[in-house]
């Protein structure tokens, strides 16, 4: 697995447990009380933190060589439009082969 996929994976899978979540209150409400219009607002503002929270995940989502957050450049990783082809900070390719810890298995 190349860093690439590490990232592409890692980010897809916060991405995917972030909207789930964030959707939940809305679908509730919009089944059981959609006249609730107080109900409503919050489940809209559940949603969008939920975004916000997803993005800033995403943001701060580390290089694993050199630790530092990949911040904006994370997010265009996300955006499936690969602007950048390595670590802005370290210089890592992100074609690189991703290492699991010091102690991987020998193969
Ligand atoms: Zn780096």
């Amino acid at each position: 697995m190349t860093i690439r996929e590490y990232l592409r994976r890692r980010y897809l899978k916060v991405t995917a447990v972030c909207l789930t979540l964030g959707c939940v209150p809305s679908l509730l409400t919009v089944h059981y009380a959609p006249d609730n219009t107080r109900q409503r607002d919050w489940s809209y503002a559940i949603f969008w933190a939920a975004v916000a929270i997803n993005v800033l995940i995403v943001r701060m989502t580390p290089c694993p060589r050199c630790r530092v957050p990949l911040g904006a450049a994370g997010g265009r990783l996300f955006t499936r439009r690969w602007l950048i082809d390595s670590c802005p900070y370290c210089g890592m390719s992100f074609d690189a082969q991703y290492q699991f810890g010091h102690h991987s298995h020998p193969r």
